[in-house]
């Protein structure tokens, strides 16, 4: 096994051993992207000198024999949503390209102080509005199980820097699937907690009450191990919750016999047999390994899309009022009055996808629209979340398809933002609920040949620990390898 394909145990085990040094490791990861990143694109920026700085720290501590902290010597990514003092943080948009924050994210912040060492902030849909990382300002993100293909989105690069070996962890964030999606179409797992487990400090908003940040790993402990890093209350957030965060690690191998499963029949109809498929096998395995399998409905699934589509755009024509041309990153020149300037910063700096939000989410909130949109969402909201509140009442964790299709081919669906939309149908009902969801891979397609399926499963809120232990179980008993 190279030093790069290493999981988050294995380099502590290896850094105590002295198998290895920080420093060696993050020169190897560094020498990879060097080679790789070139056909992969995962990454915008990078960050070569904070990575080893934080290294060489950690080979001080080794050599001192130091009690290391839990991601001591770990390579990892950031999504470029996410702020990093001194480095520079695009959100993917041609109106950040030259935005340098002042500070960390909380997130950033947690994920160094426990030795994890930042390698550089990695590609994404413009703002995070996309499922495919082909909105990126920049270039697109492909996707490394095969390269004609989207990694997903919008963490595309955060999925596809830890499927390629790029990075042993990563950041994203996941707004409506955008950390779940992306995990899935590249074949990693991917988590988003409970809506205020994880600050969102230093995130740049998209859709303020969807928005969440959450981890990238190859395995269920290495995103364990991350979750337990980043959660917890931050005072600088006052939407982060003052709930104890339990110790992930020493849970996942606690007895899974006997739990409840939920599946939903609304969403299995019309699910491509390749999915669908593999999905059923991931079942199979859970009622082998001894958990009970019952049917459930979530019947306003199919406002689900609707619903969120018409409150992100709304959050995100709010937030991003801010993008001027006054305050940060970039200006249009040659303006001859102020409001001239706003239009010609906005219509150059913000790509196509940004501008159809921002119509969208004005329309939406105008008054006379309001309450016929808006206001009609808010309730769906409330009833979607309301399906899965009484679903918990009966099974323990509920289980789905993250995504309807495979990875597609780039430009596939770029002339059709209505199909991309679709990507998302079963990722935004967690997330308009607030509830914990992750992705785990669930075995290849045989058509298009060996692309990676995930599989969703859903918790009650704050109920991460379970959530984890159910897919650790999944994986320790082969479920990624189902075919
Ligand atoms: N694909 C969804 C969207 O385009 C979700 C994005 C996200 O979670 N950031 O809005």
């Amino acid at each position: 096994m190279e030093l790069t394909d290493l999981t988050v145990d294995a380099i502590r085990a290896g850094l105590v051993a002295r198998e290895f040094s920080a420093e060696e490791l993050v020169r190897a990861t560094l020498e990879r992207i060097d080679r790789e990143d070139k056909s992969i694109r995962a990454y915008l920026t990078l960050s070569p000198e904070r990575a080893l700085a934080k290294a060489l720290e950690i080979d001080r501590r080794v050599a001192a024999r130091e009690e290391l902290p839990p991601l001591a010597g770990v390579p990892a990514a950031v999504k470029d949503v996410l702020s990093t003092q001194g480095l520079r943080t695009t959100c993917a948009s041609r109106i950040l390209e030259h935005y340098i924050p002042p500070y960390d994210a909380t997130t950033v912040e947690r994920l160094e102080a426990a030795g994890a060492s930042i390698l550089g902030k990695t590609n994404c849909d413009e703002f995070a509005m996309g499922s495919s990382t082909e909105n990126s300002g920049f270039f697109p993100t492909h996707n490394p199980r095969d390269l004609s293909r989207v990694p997903g989105g919008s963490s595309g690069g955060s999925a596809a820097a830890v499927a390629s070996s790029l990075a042993a962890v990563a950041l994203g964030s996941d707004t409506g699937g955008s950390i779940r999606q992306p995990a899935s179409l590249t074949g990693v797992v991917g988590v988003m907690g409970t809506y205020g487990r994880v600050s969102r400090d230093g995130l740049v908003a998209f859709a303020s009450s969807l928005d969440h940040v959450g981890p990238f790993g190859r395995t269920v402990v290495d995103v364990a191990r991350v979750l337990g890093v980043i959660a917890g209350r931050d005072p600088l957030d006052w939407t982060s919750a003052d709930v104890p965060v339990p110790d992930y690690l020493a849970e996942l191998d606690q007895d899974v016999r006997g739990l409840k499963v939920g599946v939903p029949d609304e969403y299995f109809a019309g699910l491509s047999a390749e999915i669908g498929d593999n999905i059923q096998k991931g079942l199979d395995l859970f009622a082998r390994l001894g958990l009970k399998i019952e049917r459930i409905r979530m019947p306003h699934t199919e406002y689900a899309i609707a619903c969120y589509y018409i409150i992100c755009t709304a959050e995100a024509s709010s937030n991003l009022a801010r993008y001027d041309g006054v305050r940060y990153g970039f200006r249009e020149t040659g303006a001859e009055e102020l409001r001239e300037m706003y239009r010609k910063t906005r219509d150059h700096g913000f790509g196509a996808e940004v501008k159809r939000r921002i119509m969208l989410g004005t329309y939406v909130l105008s008054s006379g629209y309001y309450e016929a949109y808006y206001r009609k969402a808010q309730n769906v909201r409330t009833l979607i979340a309301r399906d899965l509140l009484e679903a918990f009442d009966e099974v323990d964790v509920i289980v789905t398809p993250t995504s309807p299709i495979p990875a597609f081919k780039l430009g596939e669906r770029m002339d059709d933002p209505l199909q991309m939309y679709l990507a998302d149908i079963y990722t935004v009902t967690a997330s308009l609920a607030g509830v914990p969801g992750i992705s785990v891979p669930c075995g290849l397609t045989r058509c298009p040949a060996r692309l990676p399926v995930g599989m969703q499963i859903i918790a009650k809120h704050f109920d991460e620990a379970r959530l984890l232990r159910v897919a650790h179980a999944f994986e320790k008993a082969g479920g990624f390898e189902i075919s």
